[in-house]
């Protein structure tokens, strides 16, 4: 093996220290801690998993967290009526609505709902224009965690060429908004993309987010690259693999991010610390151009 792989939960351990630190302060200063409200419409297995590691790191660094646990029969006034009830609520200063939702509710709504200073997941409509801006605004969880690593790790990004695979409203198009900030050269590939591979194989830093298993090889890779690998894909004998075939890439690569263990552990990490900076805003403790200025 040649890249030297990346250890996302040590990472998180990290921050998640961090974060501890902060909450205390915020605790001295306001007297109670950050209150977080997770919104789950019962439906969706995943989520009620999702939820319960939310909730574990919460409790690990202080902060306050409940799930609000629906029926799957909750009609959207029932949601949208909760949601202002959160906007409002004084103890409520992060919100996140778990998807996928039911059918029979709109994640559109839900996204139109959300109060902007409360939006700690960037759904909204508003959080998502001032991304595309480069204006201050909380950020998708999982596309901050794949700028956090490049961060940390001190990757140069301005003038390199950085290849993302995959446009999904989640993933691909904030992180495209985010490295753009940072100067790099980026492309955005999806499944219409013809010739995959004279991309990848051009790229300085690779960021795969497909959800197809391994679906990025060697051959693809240019030797001594960065590839971060966001895919979470369940195997049907069990376990999970990435959307990077981590044995034939990681002898290519210079630098590489596993699965599990490599941006899974950070992006519910990075949730809870736009909780924090969230809290932190309501108070009027921070500006957000002093906490989520990307330039
Ligand atoms: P998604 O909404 O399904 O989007 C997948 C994207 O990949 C789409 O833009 C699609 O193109 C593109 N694509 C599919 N097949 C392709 C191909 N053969 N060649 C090039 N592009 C292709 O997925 P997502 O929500 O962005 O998630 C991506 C992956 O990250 C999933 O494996 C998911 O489980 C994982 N994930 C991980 C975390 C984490 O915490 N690590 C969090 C969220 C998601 P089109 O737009 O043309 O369809």
């Amino acid at each position: 093996m040649t890249a030297t792989v990346i250890d996302g939960r040590a990472m998180g351990m990290a921050i998640r220290a961090e974060l501890r630190e902060d909450v205390q302060n915020y605790i001295q200063v306001r007297g109670i801690a950050p209150g977080l409200v997770v919104v789950r419409v019962e439906g969706d297995a995943a989520s009620g998993v999702y939820t319960k590691a939310i909730l574990r790191i919460a409790n690990e660094i202080g902060v306050q967290a409940r799930v609000e646990l629906l029926p799957s029969s909750t009609s959207s006034e029932e949601l949208h009526s909760l949601l202002l009830h959160l906007n409002t609520d004084e103890q409520t200063q992060g919100i996140i609505v778990q998807m996928p939702l039911p059918g029979h509710l709109s994640q559109k709504m839900v996204a139109d709902t959300l109060a902007m200073a409360k939006d700690i997941d960037g759904i909204c409509p508003q959080s998502a224009g001032n991304l595309f801006l480069g204006l201050p605004s909380f950020l998708p969880s999982t596309a901050a965690a794949v700028m956090e690593i490049l961060g940390r790790t001190q990757t140069p990004l301005q003038g390199r060429r950085v290849v993302i695979l995959g446009r999904s409203n989640v993933v691909g198009k904030p992180l495209a908004m985010m490295l753009l900030q940072k100067n790099a050269t980026v492309t955005v590939c999806h499944s219409r993309t013809a010739n995959l591979s004279m991309f990848t194989h051009d790229a300085d830093v690779l960021i795969a987010a497909v959800a197809r298993a391994k679906m990025v090889t060697a051959e693809m890779v240019r030797p001594g690259a960065t590839v971060i690998d966001v895919g979470i894909n369940a195997l049907p004998e069990g376990g999970v693999v990435g959307d990077v075939d981590f044995a034939s890439v990681s002898e290519v690569a210079g630098v590489l991010t596993p699965t599990p263990g490599g941006v899974g552990p950070l992006t519910n990490v990075l949730l809870l610390k736009q909780c924090v900076e969230a809290a932190w805003q309501q108070i009027g403790g921070r500006t957000p151009s002093e906490t989520m200025s990307r330039s």
